[in-house]
């Protein structure tokens, strides 16, 4: 894992004269909260929670911290129960050890995002990491695949950010200037500003099914009898804040006001069951009403606009994001995996597709409320008002990360976006199923 490589603060050796003084910090929570009080945690404290086996322990963690980075382990009734990786104020880490939690203090946000950020400068990522796409490089790479493939590939726009950035889309297809009568699957990435590494993601399958069209015979049949449309950055005024100074944010949201998390902002089901936040400055802020974003509304319009006579043309969806390793389904406004809107065979067939994609990238399958409740997201969405088999997808790292989760080296980007060739393959040809 790449975590290693920037670990912050384990050991601090300090000189003092010609004497050299080992700190080292104390990390266990109990001895901290002992030895060294609350006091001494950072104000944005990065902990791994150890021992959640309940929904009311997964439930009580995503309601009472500032951010969850990422969960991994399987959801169970028994030890060891689950990871998560989280953000939390020292009174936040507090109220979860009075309820029973094992909290270690792996770092301290601000201090790893600096660590991460060495070098670089306003705008763009560090030089170590030139590999990942700012807004400009994104939109000169898809223009170029267009360029390079005139006759499959066609850049268009679905709307504007709140910002008046354009949310540009790239259709693949053979007769691409056409609206043909075949079965249509969309990817949509980076609608969490600062989990880049799914830009990245998006960029390899425009890649794949552009350059891969003349030599490989599947590829030339899905594109062929496929409208497959990727839009690579969902939340670019998110994305450009987030590198727009010499050091990395940390941000998540959109631009508009505090920023609202576009991921609970979606028209299904929004606001309805304690998965969101309606506190303007939670990282899970759902926006003053559904749709709210001109991002997501920019969304919805793509997607509303193509039904075509009444009949949904998109089949099949990937929304993609980091961290946590996870293939995820709807619902996740409900517990339930049967309920209004997924019949039983609906969901037998989310589990077994999603587990036969997880199989290929080894990631853990899930229902997306197997952790904790989330309404307003995209998949909900999909496939709850417009029936589009949909899935979310959490990348690498599985956890442990930190800030690193978000950020990680550009080395990793090659690995981690072929690690989903076979899924994506799967999800296209699925869509004519
Ligand atoms: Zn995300």
């Amino acid at each position: 894992m790449s975590t290693k490589r920037r670990a912050v603060g384990v050991v601090a050796a300090v000189a003092i004269g010609a004497a050299v003084l080992i700190v080292q910090p104390t990390l266990n929570a109990s001895a901290q909260s002992t030895a060294n009080g609350e006091q001494a945690a950072p104000a944005r404290g990065v902990y791994k929670i150890l021992g959640a086996t309940t929904k009311q322990q997964y439930q009580q963690i995503n309601d009472t911290v500032d951010d969850v980075l990422s969960h991994h382990g399987r959801r169970t009734t028994s030890a060891p129960g689950v990871e998560f990786d989280v953000v939390a104020t020292p009174q936040q880490a507090s109220a979860l050890r009075s309820q029973g939690l094992t909290l270690n203090l792996t770092g301290d946000w601000d201090a790893m995002l600096a660590e991460r950020s060495k070098g670089k400068k306003a705008g763009d990522f560090p030089p170590d990491d030139a590999k990942y796409h700012n807004y400009k490089e994104m939109t000169d790479e898809i223009n170029k695949a267009q360029s390079d493939h005139a006759d499959i590939a066609k850049v268009s726009s679905i709307g504007k950010s709140h910002e008046g950035r354009d949310i540009p889309v790239i259709k693949i297809s053979d007769n691409v200037a056409q609206d043909e009568d075949e079965p249509e699957v969309v990817f949509g990435c980076n609608i969490h500003a600062r989990e880049h590494l799914t830009a990245e993601m998006c960029l390899r399958i425009a890649a794949r099914y552009t350059d891969g069209y003349a030599s490989d015979a599947t590829i030339k049949d899905m594109v062929d009898n496929r409208e497959i449309y990727i839009i690579p950055m969902q939340n670019p005024d998110g994305i450009e804040y987030d590198i727009a100074s010499g050091q990395y944010r940390g941000w998540r949201k959109n631009r508009e006001g505090q920023g609202t998390d576009l991921n609970r902002n979606f028209n299904f089901k929004w606001g309805c069951c304690g998965g969101s936040s309606g506190s303007p400055s939670s990282e899970t802020y759902r926006g003053p009403s559904a749709a709210s974003a001109p991002e997501t509304k920019a969304i919805q319009g793509f997607v509303d606009s193509r039904v075509v006579n009444g009949k949904q043309q998109i089949k099949t969806h990937i929304d993609f994001h980091t961290y946590s390793e996870l293939v995820l389904w709807p619902f996740g406004w409900t517990y339930d995996d049967v309920t209004e809107g997924m019949t039983a065979e609906e969901a037998k067939r989310f589990q077994d597709f999603g587990r036969q994609m997880a199989q290929t990238n080894g990631y853990t399958p899930e229902q997306s409320s197997d952790l904790y409740i989330t309404d307003g997201t995209t998949d909900d969405y999909y496939w709850g008002v417009h029936k589009v088999f949909s899935f979310t997808f959490e990348m690498y790292p599985s956890g442990g990360g930190g800030i690193d989760g978000f950020y990680p080296p550009d080395e990793r980007i090659e690995p981690e976006t072929a690690r989903n060739d076979k899924a994506v393959d799967m999800i296209v040809a699925e869509a004519g199923k």
